[in-house]
């Protein structure tokens, strides 16, 4: 710790009284200063380095042959580098250069580039909408109305103890790291939206407390997409999918592995349980076979299928 100096791109202008400190000994001294700047904060400082030495140390490492493979998978390779891009650290660009430089082909470095894409989407978006992407962005597609969905959110989701150890663990997570891979993101956004039946901007400013990486644009509009109120339906697993991208890691040791896992069912069944009749969805998605070939198609961008334009409802989604 004593020889791990705190060195942070220096600013342009001079230390202002009333100003955070910027200089520190070390990352102890850091969390030192922190504890007693904002004593109500609990926990420890996320093991998560901030600096450009460490986003390029990141960038040294990108493999974006094996990431556009394994990106869907908990210990997949995936970049870690949105609290860097979020923050100015990295631009977008200078990562897209990076990614092309480490890849034999453009073909091999397609999935990534289109992962900032959109990021670079997202962006453009807010500003278009500004802070009108807080609101729903077209109707929900789970046949409940908007005001079905709490408001609050349940003590059990804030002190991680809902009693299922994969919503716990990724709970735990959030709250320690600032950090969730994309596929923990989009289980826990369904699990409170669809499961716990939580309005999705709940969910979504709670997740802006605690990310690091935390993004207006890039977090609302994918609590937006799992909603359904900004895709043509809305987003849920089951517990195969969980168990195969996280390896079974928290089935193992869950409480409710054998019994009582709410997870643990068809899609097609889930829908019907999750969800109120939507006739227009039904109808569409018969014609295509039934709804576990279209909840694939929804599947798209957490790593199966890209959809059909299925839009019963809504214009054609433009991700995932
Ligand atoms: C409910 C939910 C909330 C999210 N909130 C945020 C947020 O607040 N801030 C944020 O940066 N991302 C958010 N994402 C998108 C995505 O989960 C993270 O960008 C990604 O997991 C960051 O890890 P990584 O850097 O290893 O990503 P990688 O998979 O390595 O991708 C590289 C970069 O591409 C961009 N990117 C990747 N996936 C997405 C995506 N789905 N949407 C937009 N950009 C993407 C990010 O800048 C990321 O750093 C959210 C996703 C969901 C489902």
């Amino acid at each position: 710790m004593a020889s791990d100096p705190i060195a942070g791109v220096p600013l342009p202008w001079p230390d202002q009284p009333g100003e955070l400190p910027r200089h520190f000994r070390n990352r102890q001294a850091l969390a030192q200063t922190l504890e007693q700047l904002f004593p109500e904060a609990a926990g420890s400082l996320s093991p998560v380095r901030g600096g450009r030495h460490q986003a390029d140390t990141l960038l040294a490492r990108l493999q974006p042959e094996r990431y556009a493979k394994g990106r869907n998978f908990l210990d997949g390779p995936v970049t870690r580098l949105s609290p860097y891009i979020r923050h100015g650290v990295l631009t977008l660009a200078e990562v897209r250069e990076a990614v092309f430089a480490r890849t034999r082909s453009r073909q091999g470095s397609e999935k990534l580039i289109n992962e900032l894409g959109w990021r670079d989407y997202w962006q453009r978006l807010w500003q278009q909408l500004g802070d009108g992407l807080w609101r729903d962005q077209e109707e929900l597609k789970t046949g409940h109305s908007a005001a079905a969905y709490a408001r609050e959110l349940p003590a059990d989701i804030l002190e991680a103890r809902t009693g299922l150890a994969c919503m716990d663990g990724f709970i735990e997570e959030l709250h320690g790291t600032g950090w969730l891979h994309n596929h923990a993101r989009m289980w826990l956004a369904a699990y409170l939206v669809h499961w716990r039946r939580i309005r999705w901007q709940t969910g979504a400013q709670w997740f802006l407390q605690h990310l690091l990486d935390g993004d207006p644009a890039s977090n609302a509009l994918s609590w937006q997409w799992v909603a359904s109120s900004f895709s043509h339906k809305p987003y849920i697993f089951n517990r195969g999918n969980l168990e195969r991208y996280s390896n079974g890691r928290a089935c193992r040791h869950c409480p409710l592995a054998t019994e009582g896992c709410p997870f643990e069912a068809s899609y097609e069944q889930l829908e019907a349980d999750l969800f109120a009749p939507m006739p227009t969805i039904r109808a569409t998605d018969n014609r295509r076979g039934g709804r576990d070939a279209s909840r694939s198609g929804n599947r798209g961008r957490s790593g199966t299928t890209q959809g059909s334009s299925t839009t019963a409802l809504s214009r054609p989604t433009p991700r995932r």
